[in-house]
């Protein structure tokens, strides 16, 4: 299991998951009287008090709209503001800060990437993306092709969840302009050799949009040894606040890509001859952004830098070894994503018994996990089964959650007999 992971947590820290967990305040609540066991990280990621407080002090000290303000306050928030992007840059090893641009999340980031590169694809063009991809990485390539006449290529899975490599490399061609993959699927757990995908895709002449949505969180991300052009992520996922998120682009392709919205603080100048546009990054920036967000995310990757992503890894990589080893005794328990590098998710179905029961049921024992399509529509229709129950693990769950996750099966199975 795990290779990636694996590797990096043969060498990572011991993580003190007890004392980190009273750094997350909703830890500490009951469900339906019992102890919370939040296993929907795969949705969203719980914040720690530092990311909380982080966004307090800002409303409650120095509160101001950035970039314009003479006075201090604006000048404060600016600094704060614009650190992050400088933490960002550093996080993820991009070369320089105006590679950093601020989105709502990932899908906004998607979509301006869709919306401002995508002017320069012509109809018979091709735009390859694989079988696992999150709906936020499907359909705004979709609206693109039908603006375009471009064509979407899709590369296929194994019964594994993995990318089939030789087919992946196989519908590369000439055509093909923009390459869209997930680092980390949130319905799989599969992560994906993205570098050496990066590598093949560049030989044909293509760019790449690699979804880092899941991967963020769970492993350490270095865009420059990627390769990628374009890499995307949100906040919320990060134990960050939700609204922010980030487009990492090398300059070269910002710098070529026409603005995505127009409004204030893109432009260098207005007039109704027509307008110039700012520096970058700015000039994907348009509007007040979330400037509380984008100090909550900071925050957050202090947090996890803190903590230390090698250490999250190894952490988690015993936590779902824990668990599939459960899985795997457990009686009518199919695992859907079976894949040898994955990340800390556990997508299963239990015979006989509908998904979103087995939810009710575990919720109703406090235990919070996902079911559905996990917006991964395809990746259902690859396996044949309407939905999933998904548990997906964080730095500050505990084998005891896991234990008390497959409690809760057990629970399911009694009432359904
Ligand atoms: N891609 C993947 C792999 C995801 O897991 C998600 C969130 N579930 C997204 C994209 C979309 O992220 P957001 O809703 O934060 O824009």
């Amino acid at each position: 299991m795990v290779t990636a992971v694996n590797s990096v947590a043969q060498q990572a820290p011991v993580l003190d998951v007890m004392r980190r967990r009273q750094d997350f305040p909703i830890l500490h609540r009951e469900v339906h009287q019992h102890p919370l066991v939040y296993l929907d990280n795969a949705a969203t990621s719980q914040k720690p008090w530092s990311v909380i407080e982080a966004e307090r002090h800002y409303y409650a000290h120095y509160n101001a709209n950035i970039h314009r303000g003479i006075h201090h306050l604006s000048q404060e928030a600016t600094d704060a503001y614009e650190a992050v992007r400088d933490k960002v840059r550093d996080f993820i090893h991009a070369s320089s800060r105006e590679e950093i641009v601020f989105t709502r999340g990932t899908t906004e980031a998607i979509n301006l990437v869709a919306s401002s590169y995508g002017q320069c694809l012509q109809a018979g063009d091709e735009i390859l993306i694989t079988e696992m991809e999150h709906h936020s990485n499907i359909v705004p390539w979709q609206l693109l092709c039908q603006r375009s006449g471009a064509v979407l290529r899709v590369a296929p899975i194994d019964d594994a969840g993995q990318l089939i490599i030789e087919q992946f490399a196989g519908l590369l061609g000439p055509r093909t302009r923009l390459v869209g993959l997930t680092h980390m699927s949130n319905a799989l757990g599969s992560i994906n050799p993205v570098k050496a995908l990066v590598e093949l895709a560049h030989r044909s002449g293509a760019v790449v949009l690699v979804d880092g949505a899941q991967a963020v969180a769970h492993l350490p991300v270095d865009v420059a040894d990627l390769d990628c052009d374009f890499y995307v992520f949100s906040g919320h996922k990060l134990y960050g606040p939700t609204g922010i998120g980030v487009l990492y682009a090398k300059l070269a392709r910002l710098e070529a890509m026409p603005p995505y919205q127009g409004g204030g603080d893109m432009i260098k100048s207005v007039s109704f001859a027509g307008s110039t546009w700012n520096d970058l990054p700015y000039k994907f920036e348009a509007g007040t952004p979330n400037i509380a967000g984008g100090i909550g995310l900071g925050a957050a990757i202090d947090y996890v830098r803190n903590v230390g992503m090698s250490a999250i890894a190894a952490h988690e990589a015993d936590l779902l070894a824990y668990a599939s080893a459960q899985a795997k005794a457990f009686p009518g328990l199919s695992q859907i994503g079976t894949a040898r590098d994955k990340g800390a998710i556990l997508s299963f179905t239990l015979a006989g018994i509908h998904p979103h029961d087995v939810g009710t049921i575990l919720d109703a024992q406090g235990v919070a996990v996902r079911t559905g399509h996990h917006c991964a529509m395809p990746v259902m229709e690859r396996y044949g089964v309407p939905a999933t129950v998904r548990a997906s693990f964080a730095l500050y769950n505990t084998r005891p959650e896991v234990d008390a996750l497959f409690h809760g099966l057990a629970k399911v199975r009694e009432i359904f007999g």
